[in-house]
């Protein structure tokens, strides 16, 4: 038994469609076999054990995506690499990880090649005919490969976070932790095999690695899978698709487009939207253009999915709908734990099957994350409201707290971001003497100079409680992110530190 494995490919028949290649060409569920059983011998033929680390920074393709199945099949630990890390930020991941082999693009080889020999790690590409090719190696090898017994509690990946608190941590997710939570997904979201999923989600991280992957493959479905998400070509798609996983910006991109009506979604029964806010507006401007609903959810790479908006049912704008049928979710004190009352914002934690084992080699930060009954400190801050559909008030690093008062980033940036001429805010706490934390904006302004200080600040006198107003306002072109394209708040806290005291 390969619980995960197991049930990714219970439900796909042999002949039926699996993935949609950007030429057209389609691999079915048997190419799907055929294609991990050979990548299984070749990770075996390079001394990959079950248990081993294999990591992986590689371009978005179908290959790519068979990697992590032979790795579940080899029972090898999946340890997916986001293809933005420099060499330099790589060092960290593989020296942390010490993966049994290193696979990555023919540009980047000779460099990872001198990271690996540091850990005693192999090193492989995945073109055809390229210098050290995993599918070359695959491709003398058997169709036919005995997947490897795993128990549900055995690792099945290790997923860096994005990095946008802090350093990233290696987080160890199960097999159980995957399946589970692929099979909760499945039956809410009513995947069934006639589905076509429009994948143009990054497989590096665990959205569009499981999330998108794993409820296609649990519900023998198909997918449209395209290296990058182009909202243009996205709409030529929509006729013959079913369903769109993606970020916020995806939902911003197609609502630039001219052609985005409801005609172009007649024949879509789901958008969902996760990993970031989905601002309340776009939600709104949505619905008003497509007369449908984006069903938002919440999750993090630690847990997979905590909550969703229903299926069924409302979905409520700036909300993250109710937890998961089978995931704990509570609103408690930050400090003690103890749980809020209903309409309280506090920390979201979450308890169940979904939950990861813990971060690797950080035994102490792991015990530092979790209650004594099991449940995981998310470090995000939110509510829960009388219908039981939980909102995200943003992280719990990034509170403000001010005089005394709790300032939440979230609702000052939104006064901001409606301000004509700026792009986007990011709202931060620096040290000032009088207050503890002084409110901070730093304004995206993309180049443009119309805005001043002055200017800003008196369009949130009538808008904004004394308290909550920033003390000062600071102008750049672009807020800086991460790779996985968040706002690094940290960074922002760290380069303005000295702001109220310098004067
Ligand atoms: P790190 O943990 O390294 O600081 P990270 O938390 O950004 O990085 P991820 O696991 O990729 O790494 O992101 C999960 C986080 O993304 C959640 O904890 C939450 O803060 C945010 N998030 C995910 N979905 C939503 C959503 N629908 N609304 C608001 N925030 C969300
Ligand atoms: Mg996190």
């Amino acid at each position: 038994m390969n619980p995960l494995y197991d049930q990714l490919t219970a439900a796909g028949r042999p002949d039926a469609p699996f993935l949609e290649r950007s030429d057209g060409r389609i691999d079915t569920y048997a190419d799907l076999q055929a294609h991990t059983a050979r990548l299984a011998h070749a990770l075996a033929a390079l001394g990959v054990q079950p248990g081993d680390r294999v990591a992986a920074q590689v371009e978005k393709t179908p290959e790519n995506l068979y990697l992590y199945l032979a790795c579940v099949r080899a029972g090898a630990v999946f340890l997916p690499l986001n293809t933005a890390y420099t060499l330099a930020e790589l060092s960290y991941f593989i020296e942390d990880a010490e993966p049994a082999l290193i696979v990555c693009d023919p540009a980047v080889l000779e460099g990872v090649g001198g990271l690996a020999s540091k850990v005693g790690a192999k090193v492989a590409t995945l073109d055809a005919q390229g210098q050290g090719s995993l599918t070359d190696l695959a491709a003398g090898q058997s169709a036919d490969f005995a997947t490897v017994e795993r128990a549900s509690s055995d690792l099945a990946a290790i997923c860096y976070t994005s990095g946008t608190t802090g350093r990233s941590k290696g987080a160890m997710l199960t097999q159980g932790n995957l399946a589970s939570n692929a099979a909760t997904l499945t039956k809410l979201w009513r995947f069934t095999a006639r589905d076509v999923l429009i994948h143009a989600l990054p497989i590096y991280h665990v959205h569009g690695l499981f999330v998108a992957t794993n409820v296609v493959l649990t519900a023998g479905a198909s997918m449209i899978f395209r290296a990058k998400f182009d909202a243009a070509e996205a709409l030529t798609l929509f006729p013959r698709a079913s369903a769109l996983m993606g970020v916020p910006t995806f939902y911003t991109r197609l609502l630039a487009q001219p052609g985005l009506d409801r005609a172009a979604v007649a024949g879509m029964r789901l958008f969902i939207s996760g990993s970031a806010p989905l601002l309340a507006e776009t939600h709104r401007d949505w619905s008003a253009r497509t007369g449908t609903a984006i069903l938002e959810r919440y999750g993090m790479t630690e847990t997979g999915m905590n909550s969703s908006n229903p299926y069924d049912g409302e979905r409520v704008a700036g909300t993250v709908g109710p937890p998961l049928p089978d995931v704990a979710l509570r609103i408690a004190d930050p400090e003690t734990g103890v749980p809020l009352a209903q309409g309280e914002i506090g920390m979201i934690e979450v308890r169940g099957p979904n939950v990861f084992a813990g971060y690797w080699r950080m035994p102490e930060k792991t015990a530092a994350e979790f209650r004594a009954d099991g449940s995981f400190i998310t470090g995000d801050l939110g509510m829960i409201d009388a219908a039981g559909y939980v909102s995200i008030v943003g992280r719990g690093k990034d509170l403000i707290i001010s005089g005394g008062f709790n300032v939440y980033p979230k609702e000052v940036e939104a006064e901001l971001d409606a301000i004509p001429g700026v792009v986007e805010s990011a709202v931060i706490g620096l040290p000032h003497a009088d207050f503890g934390e002084g409110v901070t904006a730093v304004i995206a302004t993309g180049g443009s100079t119309t805005l001043t200080e002055a200017g800003v600040l008196a369009a949130l006198q009538e808008r904004l409680a004394k308290f909550k107003q920033p003390k000062r306002v600071l102008f750049v072109d672009d807020l800086p992110r991460n790779a996985m394209g968040k706002v690094q708040k940290a960074l922002l806290r760290q380069t303005h530190a000295g702001l109220y005291s310098q004067s």
